[in-house]
């Protein structure tokens, strides 16, 4: 599903390259749930922005669903994003004077859906998180791991293949954590595809396998045992 081939990103500085990724090579499969981790400042975040098709590589080849989208533009990036991809983030982004279904819904607008169809796909993605019957509270009326997992509706209701998440646990206590991990469980044996970024090693443990970068490179790639043998 991704391939990953020598995958490199610069920031400029003026005139000055400053290499960031430096030759990430990596094959994620259909249905795969990856953790990536790795230190502060170790390329995390970038990759996950080329991931998803938020920015570019400056260098190598990012293989998506079959499409060379390294060499794509603007636009055609724009529409990747909007079919295949789904976003979490650690700040939640949602709009407060919005009720739950009304913020799943968000991206249904901009994608031209009508109505009745955003009602069904926003209640169909809630239900998914387990909180259908909260589709009419606004984000004031719901507690932290409840906005997570509107969150989670919202990167959802479009059907993504390829679920994204930076951090979705950053802002949340253990026991929530757990709560919003089960959740990312639940989407993976569903079919999706799941990678996230994250610090801590309770919450890499839900992943079937760990990608560990380190100055711009992968250092590690493990994958759990029984997660290869098919259990
Ligand atoms: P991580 O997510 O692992 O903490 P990042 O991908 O955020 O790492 O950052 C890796 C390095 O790239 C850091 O040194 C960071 O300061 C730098 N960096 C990230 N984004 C930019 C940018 N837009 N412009 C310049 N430097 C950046
Ligand atoms: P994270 O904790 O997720 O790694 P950061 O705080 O490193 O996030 O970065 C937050 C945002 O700022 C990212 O979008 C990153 O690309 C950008 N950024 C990070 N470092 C720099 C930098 N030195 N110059 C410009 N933008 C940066």
């Amino acid at each position: 599903m991704i391939r990953l081939e020598d995958i490199q990103k610069s920031y400029f500085m003026g005139t000055q390259a400053i290499p960031v990724l430096k030759g990430i090579t990596l094959d994620i499969f259909k249905n795969e749930y990856v953790a990536l981790m790795g230190p502060s400042g170790s390329g995390k975040s970038t990759l996950m922005n080329i991931l998803g098709c938020l920015d570019s590589p400056t260098g190598g080849r990012y293989i998506l669903n079959g499409k060379d989208v390294s060499k794509m533009v603007d636009d055609d990036l724009a529409e990747v994003r909007n079919t295949e991809i789904g976003f979490v983030f650690q700040q939640f982004n949602l709009l407060p004077r919005l009720t739950a279904a009304e913020n799943v819904a968000l991206p249904l607008i901009y994608a031209g859906v009508s109505k009745k169809e955003r009602i069904e796909r926003s209640m169909e993605a809630l239900h998914k998180v387990g909180l259908a019957e909260r589709s009419h509270h606004k984000s004031n009326e719901l507690s932290g791991g409840q906005i997570q997992r509107v969150a989670i509706a919202r990167a959802l209701v479009n059907n993504p293949s390829l679920l994204l998440a930076d951090e979705p646990t950053g802002n949340l206590d253990t026991k929530t954590s757990v709560e919003v991990m089960e959740i990312f469980g639940k989407i993976q044996e569903a079919g999706n595809t799941v990678v996230l970024v994250t610090h801590e090693e309770d919450i890499a443990n839900y992943a079937h396998r760990v990608v560990r970068l380190r100055d711009g490179l992968v250092e590690t790639d493990t994958q759990k045992s029984s997660w290869q043998m098919g259990a």
